[in-house]
């Protein structure tokens, strides 16, 4: 057998058993920009990212919201997706957490890429962080999409948390908590976003 022949021979070998194993899914309904309902009525929730939330409590959706839902669903709705996993298969919500792809596009980095999302860290799912970071880099210096919005300082400093990849409010109880080997300063709040770090819940930086 000649040599280019054996290569390409090996590289079938290799790529055997992923295809065997790769299931097709069919994307039934979108919720927002990163989540998604499936034929089989389960949820999935994109791993990397966070696009703006369509339903707040108050005050109904948020910044490019519906951009986002919009754009996600010209993507994924009623197409064959193939799901990609990171080291948790499912969130508290019983959300199955996903890289998803349809043909040649990973959605979730396009969605980062266009300002149609943030990247979002949240080990031990962080497979893909440092291209969600540079896609989002990207977004950033071109203002796309949810990068219009210019929030303002409202803290001289902020404080972040290295292991969780989030950040607060100088006075929130949670960035007290934080010990000293993971705490991280930051003097505006668009730095720890660049890294993806996600404001705190509580707090709301
Ligand atoms: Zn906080």
């Amino acid at each position: 057998m000649n040599r280019k022949l054996f290569g390409l021979f090996l590289v079938f070998l290799i790529a055997l058993p992923s295809l065997a194993y790769s299931k097709d899914y069919v994307v039934r309904r979108v919720i927002d920009g990163d989540t998604v309902v499936l034929e089989s009525g389960e949820t999935v929730r994109y791993i990397g990212v966070d696009a703006p939330e369509m339903a707040k409590k108050k005050g109904g959706a948020e910044f490019f919201a519906r951009e986002a839902t919009r754009f996600n669903k010209r993507l994924v709705l009623l197409k064959k997706v193939r799901l990609e996993f990171d080291q948790e298969k499912k969130d508290a919500y019983g959300r199955l957490l996903a890289y998803v792809y349809v043909k040649g596009v990973f959605v979730n980095g396009e969605l980062v890429r266009q300002g149609y999302a943030r990247a979002m860290i949240k080990p031990p799912n962080t497979r893909y962080k440092d291209m969600l970071i540079s896609y989002q880099r990207e977004a950033m210096e071109k203002d796309a999409g949810l990068w219009q919005e210019k929030k303002k300082d409202t803290e001289r400093s902020y404080v972040g948390n290295k292991r969780a990849y989030t950040f607060h409010r100088p006075s929130c109880p949670s960035a007290a908590k934080i010990p000293p080997k993971n705490r991280i300063m930051f003097t505006t709040r668009t730095d720890p976003i660049k890294i993806g770090y996600t404001p705190c819940r509580r707090c709301k930086p």
